[in-house]
């Protein structure tokens, strides 16, 4: 059972999602939702046993918890609500409702409340690598965004802040590890903590074109961040001199930035304030960012406290505002209502001389001073860093590139445990919440950002350690009893006796077809056995990556074990 194709179904769109259905390592049921067939699970279990020979190299104690989950504890976490774009929700016969797990700190820490008492049971990593569910916007990519995937989730528990810090930099340490095992060149970036809240978080990324992650990165001091945190030392808009009082223009027909930039007005985009607002937990929301910055939604999402808000429509906006998209300001004398919290980002911080909306449609403001004029609820850092801006730590030129991001871990501080009880008695006897961490990996995505980063015109090329063989002997005629097979049979044996992972290919094709396959799955070491070479008393030895050798028979097995 090993299907495979010439060439891959047209919504696969890029190289590693191609191949995997190519080499016949999947196939996809709906959108999201595949089949791992013989030789992908192969592979998946590679990449399983990688991370649980690490994962309890370091102490941590694996379990499986379900995945289908009483709502109750979601809503007493709180992410019923905050997570509820990710969280699928389902109801049996009797109308009850579930939710289908995209992690499992809601569970682990229920398990703790109930299990943990003593100071002296922790510190605690519990891990599982079971499939989650979450209902992504856009599954796509294959495995790489899928609405059901396989994740390896650990959870820490420590009572103190130090010891919670050794945990994390054991797992971050652990991390490190896992991936180079899998032949993965991955590297750790700063993050957004997304739907877990949290303290702190890392990344771990593979540098892929392909990459749904933009991390932004200095070559001179090693400051690495997804874009949806990175922040830089880009100064603040500077002030200026003029300060008079606000005056209100005409600017008829003028929408954007860029219209009210260009002459009779020249204001430059970076004298403007870019008005937007948002519907969030049915309360709208003014956001301010300079015109020439743009607003990074992840990080308003970390200030709002819900990744659960979209775009306020016309008519709420003119309700509130009382004008369109293109005339809106935040300006406190402006504005019907004044009761609406208004988030900057700190570049406006001081800036006077701009030009916002009127609030009043065809109408702006001039010498608008930012502290003067507009209350400000919450001043925050929501701008996205752009390539070339100097470096937060450093000062030097900041870059951009892509990754695939395949881990996370992160400092949970006592969110979880404050909210599902999970207190334990230190040496004096007091009660305390414990001090989690809690730690993902991607195990499908990982399969297929080794296929993505191990790759050529031909197919797959895999590191021996992930393979779902790593040796496929091929025989050129498969007659049985002749001496090609038989040859080809006590070399498999042989190989398997010395715990090698072989595959014969025993198929009756082409030897054309059979070298085109076994390229394309990328088996590292192809052992060809034909008449030809066997009246030479030798075999061919192909490495995936490398030249073929003609050996002699008698020392096949010796010089494949060379490999590994
Ligand atoms: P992303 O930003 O890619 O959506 P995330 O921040 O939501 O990821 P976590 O909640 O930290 O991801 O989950 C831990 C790991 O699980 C991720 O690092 C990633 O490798 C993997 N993962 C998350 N969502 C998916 C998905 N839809 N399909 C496959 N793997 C996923
Ligand atoms: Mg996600």
């Amino acid at each position: 059972m090993i299907p495979t194709l010439r060439e891959a179904p047209a919504d696969a769109e890029i190289i590693s999602h191609k191949l995997l259905l190519r080499a016949g390592l999947i196939r996809k049921l709906a959108g999201g939702v595949y089949t791992f067939l013989p030789l992908g699970l192969r592979a998946l279990r590679k990449v399983e046993q990688i991370i649980r020979e690490e994962m309890n190299r370091a102490g941590a104690i694996e379990v499986l918890m379900p995945a289908l989950q009483p709502p109750e504890i979601w809503q007493q976490s709180g992410r019923y609500e905050t997570a509820s774009n990710v969280l699928f929700k389902l109801k049996d016969s009797g109308s009850r409702e579930w939710v289908l797990s995209p992690t499992a700190e809601e569970v682990i820490t229920t398990l703790a409340a109930n299990e943990i008492n003593s100071y002296r049971q922790l510190p605690k990593n519990f891990y599982q690598v079971s499939v989650k569910f979450r209902d992504e916007i856009r599954p796509r990519f294959g495995l790489m965004r899928a609405r059901e995937f396989i994740m390896k989730d650990a959870y820490s528990f420590d009572a103190t802040d130090e010891a919670a810090q050794m945990s994390y930099q054991k797992m971050y340490d652990v991390y490190g590890k896992i991936f180079t095992r899998c032949g993965l060149k991955a590297f750790a970036v700063e993050a957004d903590t997304g739907i877990m809240g949290g303290k702190f978080s890392c990344e771990f990324m593979i540098p892929a074109e392909s990459g749904e992650d933009e991390i932004v990165f200095c070559e001179a001091c090693g400051y690495a961040a997804n874009i949806e945190k990175a922040m830089s030392g880009i100064p603040k808009t500077a002030a200026r001199e003029i300060g008079g009082a606000i005056e209100k223009f005409a600017t008829p027909g003028v929408v954007t930035i860029e219209a009210l930039s260009k002459a009779p007005y020249s204001a430059p985009a970076n004298r403007q304030i870019k008005t937007l607002v948002y519907m969030a937990d049915s309360k709208l929301v003014i956001v301010l960012i300079r015109g020439d910055d743009q607003l990074n939604e992840k990080k308003f999402a970390g200030k709002i406290g819900t990744t659960v808000f979209r775009a306020a429509t016309a008519e709420e906006i003119f309700q509130a505002l009382g004008a369109h998209p293109g005339s809106l300001g935040a300006v406190t004398s402006t504005r019907k209502k004044t009761d609406i919290s208004v988030f900057a980002d700190e570049r406006l911080r001081g800036a006077n001389d701009m030009r916002t909306g009127a609030n009043e449609d065809g109408f702006h403001l001039r010498n608008v001073s930012v502290e003067r004029d507009i209350q400000v609820s919450q001043w925050a850092d929501l701008r996205t860093v752009t390539v070339g801006e100097p470096c937060v730590k450093c000062g030097k030129s900041l870059k951009l590139r892509r990754g695939i991001e395949v881990g996370h871990v992160y400092k949970l501080g006592t969110k979880f445990s404050d909210a599902l009880g999970a207190n334990y008695l230190d040496e004096a006897g007091a009660r305390k919440p414990a001090i989690m961490g809690c730690y993902g990996i991607g195990v499908t995505r990982t399969l297929q950002a080794v296929i993505e980063q191990g790759n050529d015109k031909d197919g797959i090329i895999w590191p021996l350690s992930v393979a779902p063989y790593t040796v496929c002997i091929t025989p050129l005629g498969v007659a049985p009893e002749s001496e090609v097979m038989k040859l080809a049979e006590k070399i498999y044996a042989e190989l398997t006796a010395r715990g090698v992972d072989v595959i014969l290919d025993d198929r009756d094709e082409r030897p054309g077809v059979k070298f085109k396959d076994s390229e394309l799955v990328g088996f590292p070491i192809r052992i060809g056995v034909g008449e030809k070479s066997l009246a030479k008393g030798e075999v061919e030895i192909k490495p995936r990556n490398g030249v073929l050798q003609s050996i002699k028979i008698e020392s096949a097995v010796e010089t494949v074990m060379k490999f590994f």
